[in-house]
C-alpha cells in the first residue's frame, strides 16, 4: 500500500502488483488446499502439520526476515495480507504463522547474535522448523513483570527454572524465545530474552489446552527445570527482556490485527451468503433493513480494520509504529468479535450449529482481544503514548 501522495493524484491506498500477487497466490494456497478438512481438524483439535510445512516451503515462515537468513523479505503490508488470507479461512492456521513469523523469528532478527541468527532464525525462517514465544506465566500475565521463572548464570551456561502459560506451538516448536529473570527479587530491568532449542534436557511441554476456539492450533505449557542453555543463546542484552518483548509485542501485534482482518472478511461474506439464501416471509431475508444494515455496518467496520492495519504495517519502522500497531489490534479485533457476532445473528438457529462455518468463526475469533495483550492493554499503550 502505497501512502505516498503522487502527482496530483492524492494519497493512493491501492496494493502493488507484487501484494495483489501475494494476495491471490495465498487466497489459492488457502482456498484449495486449507479449506478442504478445516471442519474436521476443528472438531478433533488437530495440529495441520502437511499444511504448517508446505506453507513453510512456500516461504510463509520467515516473511519479513531477509533471505541472508531464509526469510522472503517482504514488507509489512504483505504479511499482514498474507494472514488475513489464511485467516479468512482457518484462523488456527493463521496464528501458528503468525507466532513464528513475529515473535519467534522477529526478535532473533533485531536482537540476536550472529550465531542465533545463522542458527534457530534460519532453520525458522526457511520453514524448515516453526518457533514459539514463552512470555505468559500462570501467575504473569498483563503484569509483566510479575513473572517468576528464572535464568541464573553458571560458568558458560544459564539455567532456566519455572513455568510458561498458554505457548501457542508448544510441542511443535524447534526453538522457544523465552523470557526469565536474573535476579528472582528484581523486577522489569531484571528480565532477560533466551533462545531455548525444545530438546534441551529439562524442558518439557506440559497437557495441551482443550480451547474454545483456535482448535487446529495448539497451545501448552512450557515447563523448564534446570534447563540448562549456552551463555551465547541469551538475546540482546542481560536486563533487556522487557524492552525486547514489548518490541516484539509492539510488532507481532500487526499480525494479530490480520488475523482478525480475515476472520471478519470471511463473517461478512457468510452473512451475504446466508442472506441471500434463506427466505422468511416470502422475500430472501436480504431485502429486510434490518439485516441490510448490520451487512453495512460490518463491511464499514471490515474496511476500518484493514486500513488501520495497513497502516500500522506500512509505519511499522515509524516513531509511532507501537501504538498504531496497538489501535489497529484493538479495533480490528473488537470489530471481527461484532461481525461475528452480527453474522452468526443472520444465520439465526442455523449459526448455533457445528456444520456452518459462521460458529467455527465465532469461537476463533474470541481471543483476538486477549492474546498478545489484551484490549485494555491496547487502551493503556495508545493513551500512554499520548499521554507521555
Ligand atoms: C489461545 C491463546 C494463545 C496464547 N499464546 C501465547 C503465546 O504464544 N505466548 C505467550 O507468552 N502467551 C500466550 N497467550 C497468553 C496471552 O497473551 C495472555 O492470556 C494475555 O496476555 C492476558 O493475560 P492473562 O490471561 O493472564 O490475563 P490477566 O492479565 O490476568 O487479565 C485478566 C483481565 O484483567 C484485565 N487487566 C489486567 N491488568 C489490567 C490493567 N492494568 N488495567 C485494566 N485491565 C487489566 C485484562 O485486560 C483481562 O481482561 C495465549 C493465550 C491464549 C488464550
Amino acid at each position: 500500500m502505497s501512502l505516498d501522495a503522487g502527482a496530483g493524484s492524492g494519497p493512493s491506498f491501492a496494493l502493488s502488483e507484487d501484494q495483489e500477487f501475494l494476495r491471490e497466490t495465498v487466497r489459492r494456497f488457502a482456498e484449495e488446499r486449507i479449506q478442504p478438512g478445516t471442519f474436521e481438524r476443528d472438531v478433533r483439535h488437530e495440529f495441520p502439520l502437511e499444511i504448517i510445512q508446505e506453507l513453510g516451503e512456500l516461504g510463509l515462515c520467515g516473511m519479513m526476515i531477509n533471505e541472508e537468513y531464509g526469510g522472503t523479505g517482504i514488507d509489512a503490508v504483505s504479511y499482514c495480507i498474507a494472514i488475513e488470507e489464511l485467516a479468512r479461512v482457518c484462523p488456527s492456521v493463521a496464528v501458528t504463522l503468525s507466532v513464528t513469523n513475529s515473535v519467534a523469528c522477529w526478535p532473533i532478527w533485531q536482537f540476536g547474535n550472529e550465531e542465533l541468527k545463522r542458527g534457530p532464525l534460519t532453520e525458522m525462517a526457511s520453514g524448515e522448523c516453526l518457533g514459539a514465544f514463552a512470555l505468559t506465566e500462570p501467575g504473569s500475565g498483563s503484569d509483566v513483570a510479575a513473572m517468576r521463572t528464572t535464568a541464573v548464570r553458571d560458568g558458560d551456561s544459564w539455567v532456566l527454572n519455572g513455568e510458561k502459560a498458554w505457548i501457542t506451538n508448544a510441542g511443535r516448536a524447534r526453538y522457544y524465545v523465552a523470557l526469565a529473570k536474573t535476579d528472582p527479587e528484581g523486577g522489569k530491568r531484571s528480565i532477560s530474552a533466551f533462545v531455548v532449542p525444545a530438546d534441551t534436557p529439562g524442558c518439557a511441554v506440559g497437557t495441551p489446552e482443550q480451547k474454545l476456539g483456535l482448535r487446529a492450533s495448539t497451545t501448552a505449557p512450557v515447563l523448564f527445570e534446570d534447563c540448562r542453555i549456552p551463555a551465547s543463546s541469551l538475546l540482546g542484552e542481560e536486563g533487556k527482556g522487557m524492552s525486547i518483548a514489548l518490541a516484539t509485542l509492539g510488532h507481532s501485534r500487526l499480525g494479530i490485527a490480520a488475523q482478525a482482518v480475515g476472520i471478519h472478511q470471511r463473517a461478512v461474506e457468510l452473512a451475504v451468503e446466508y442472506a441471500a439464501e434463506r427466505v422468511q416471509f416470502g422475500v430472501p431475508i436480504a431485502r429486510h433493513q434490518a439485516i441490510q444494515f448490520k451487512i453495512a455496518e460490518m463491511a464499514t467496520e471490515l474496511a476500518a480494520s484493514r486500513l488501520l492495519t495497513h497502516r500500522a504495517a506500512a509505519e511499522s519502522h515509524g516513531k509511532e509504529a507501537v501504538k498504531y500497531a496497538s489501535e489497529a489490534k484493538l479495533y480490528s479485533s473488537e470489530a471481527a468479535n461484532r461481525a461475528v457476532f452480527d453474522s452468526l445473528q443472520i444465520h439465526g438457529g442455523n449459526g448455533f450449529s457445528e456444520e456452518y462455518e459462521i460458529s467455527r468463526l465465532y469461537r476463533d475469533a474470541r481471543v483476538t482481544t486477549i492474546y498478545e495483550g489484551t484490549s485494555e492493554i491496547q487502551r493503556i499503550v495508545i493513551a500512554r503514548s499520548l499521554l507521555r
